[in-house]
């Protein structure tokens, strides 16, 4: 089962995986997929899809694929490398990644991420499973340039439109058998099975609980394979993760506030 927002008013719809799609009626944070209330059908090929979901926070996860540590000449870790991006970061489907003039080398992360449906506070592996609403795509947008002159991720990571999600959350995913693919202008630019992943989703979990409580609705961003690379104003990109979709995001140079 999938689960999409809707514009402009940003009701729920879930889909079966033949595109099947119905008006949620139902708290997707309350009951499990197989008791949710479904109402009228829903066209979604006519709808305009919202981020499906606003997280409360978002953390990040740094080389957590040897092949990524190593084109960028990091040395592989012993722990997970956390950071955050801001929630006001997040894009949904369709919206435009904004290039600021502050960096000259904005890249894209294509990465599987985990959407929380229950709090989690130093959690082992099975409450970490059990607390997992599913599944989305997402892209860990990052300044390079400003990323290795800083001290510290934040503002590389947190730029306004860093971080596009969607377009659906698979709410019944196989853990076991993810993988990421990210496209630029439809040439494939990274593939990886989550399996090659040094933490794995759980581990995850559970490192981060330890530090904060994860909520609902918050957002884990698993971290990017090898074949990160820049992206130009005027190029579409494309994150798929298995199950879910592909979340679908035009690239613009910034044109200043209005
Ligand atoms: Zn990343």
């Amino acid at each position: 089962m999938l689960l999409y927002r809707l514009g402009p008013e940003g009701f729920a719809a879930a889909s079966d995986r033949d595109g099947n799609a119905r008006f949620l009626h139902s708290d997707p944070f309350a009951g499990a997929p197989s008791t949710w209330q479904l109402g009228r059908p829903v066209d979604l090929e006519s709808s305009s899809l919202l981020v499906p979901i606003q997280p409360g926070k978002i953390i990040g996860i740094g080389r957590n694929y040897a092949d990524h540590a190593k084109e960028l000449d990091n040395p592989i870790p012993s722990e997970p490398v956390l950071f955050l991006k801001s929630p006001d970061s997040v894009i949904g489907p369709a919206a435009a990644i904004v290039l600021p003039p502050e960096s000259e080398r904005v890249e894209y992360e294509g990465e599987i991420a985990v959407v929380l449906k229950h709090s989690l506070r130093r959690a082992d592996r099975a409450r970490a499973r059990a607390a997992i609403l599913g599944v989305t795509a997402a892209c860990d947008v990052t300044a390079r340039d400003l990323q290795r002159r800083d001290p510290c991720f934040a503002r590389a990571k947190s730029f306004d439109t860093f971080c596009p999600l969607g377009p659906a959350i698979d709410v019944e995913p196989n853990l076991e058998a993810l993988w990421v693919e990210t496209r630029v202008d439809g040439a494939v630019r990274q593939r990886a099975d989550g399996s090659a992943m040094l933490f794995d989703i759980l581990d995850l979990l559970v490192y981060a609980s330890r530090m904060m409580t994860l909520r609902p609705g918050d957002v884990v961003l698993t971290g990017t394979p090898a074949g990160v690379g820049p992206l130009e104003p005027g190029a579409v990109l494309d994150v798929e993760v298995a199950g879910v979709g592909t979340l679908r995001n035009p690239v613009e140079a910034w044109k200043g506030d209005a």
